[in-house]
């Protein structure tokens, strides 16, 4: 029997001012109930994170920051480190492809951030992924392991049993372009995921990690990957913006939770 909560991660991204993301989180309360076997958490930007945590009902939203600093403390003019989220937030989104890209961020800042995130007992959601011109040549694979590998290098296996990976093709994602991963094919890449978890903490772990897909993902097609065996959730960036995509999305997860997995 799979105990794991099917997550569901919404990325807001830079959108939405402080006002509309507490509308936005009202709307999302009257579309969601509580679910017991899903977990859906909410990233808005940094200035939002405050008021959304006294505001939202904990009881069916958790927040994730969606970005931080490695360093605990010190002078890093402009920096949020993940001890000052420590109280807000259960999650940070840690690699998104748009940090890898438009912030040249490295694989050993990546592996330093996750390191910082654990050590703050926040729960890091590392994303991975190839972009199209890995693709083109084949290289998916292997920039797959360098990410996995490189970033999970400092932690125990109770710490990478209890994080999650989201795996986002770069060329899926809305603003990269868009293009519809074929579940079979997301399929193969999280099992390849999950296979350099067990070379390098064993099968349990594996087993225990968290593998989402995300990568345009919405409440019309969400059901083809929450329902490949091994896929724990999604994180949703476009149309998490939307209330009754992204509460459509939730329903869809509720929905296939009754029925028996393929
Ligand atoms: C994302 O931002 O992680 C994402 C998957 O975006 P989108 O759903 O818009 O492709």
């Amino acid at each position: 029997m799979n105990t794991k909560r099917t997550l569901i991660v919404g990325n807001w991204k830079m959108h939405l001012t402080v006002a509309q993301s507490s509308l936005l989180a009202h709307r999302l309360h009257t579309v969601i109930a509580a679910h017991r076997d899903i977990e859906v958490v909410l990233a808005p930007n940094f200035l939002a994170l405050q008021p959304l945590s006294l505001e939202i009902d904990r009881r069916r939203f958790r927040l994730a920051a969606q970005n931080a600093y490695f360093k605990d403390e010190g002078a890093y003019t402009g920096e949020v480190s993940f001890s000052l989220l420590s109280e807000l937030v259960h999650y940070v989104i840690i690699g998104h492809s748009e940090r890898r890209i438009y912030f040249e961020e490295s694989l050993e800042m990546i592996r330093d951030k996750v390191a910082a995130c654990v050590r703050n007992g926040i729960t890091p959601i590392l994303c991975v992924g190839e972009t199209s011109a890995e693709r083109k040549v084949g290289e998916t694979k292997q920039v797959l392991h360098d990410q996995v590998v490189s970033a999970l290098s400092n932690l125990t296996s109770e710490e990478v049993a209890g994080m999650v990976i989201a795996y986002e093709p770069v060329w899926a994602i809305s603003t990269f372009g868009g293009e519809l991963a074929k579940p079979d094919h997301v399929k193969g890449d999280i099992d390849f995921i999950r296979h350099q978890v067990a070379e390098l903490y064993g099968s349990d772990t594996a087993k225990k990690v968290r593998v989402l897909y995300g990568g345009s993902v919405d409440d019309h097609i969400v059901s083809g990957y929450l329902e490949l065996p091994g896929c724990d959730g999604t994180l949703v960036g476009g149309a998490s913006l939307n209330y009754q995509k992204f509460g459509g999305i939730v329903e869809a997860a509720y929905r296939l939770n009754r029925k028996p997995k393929k």
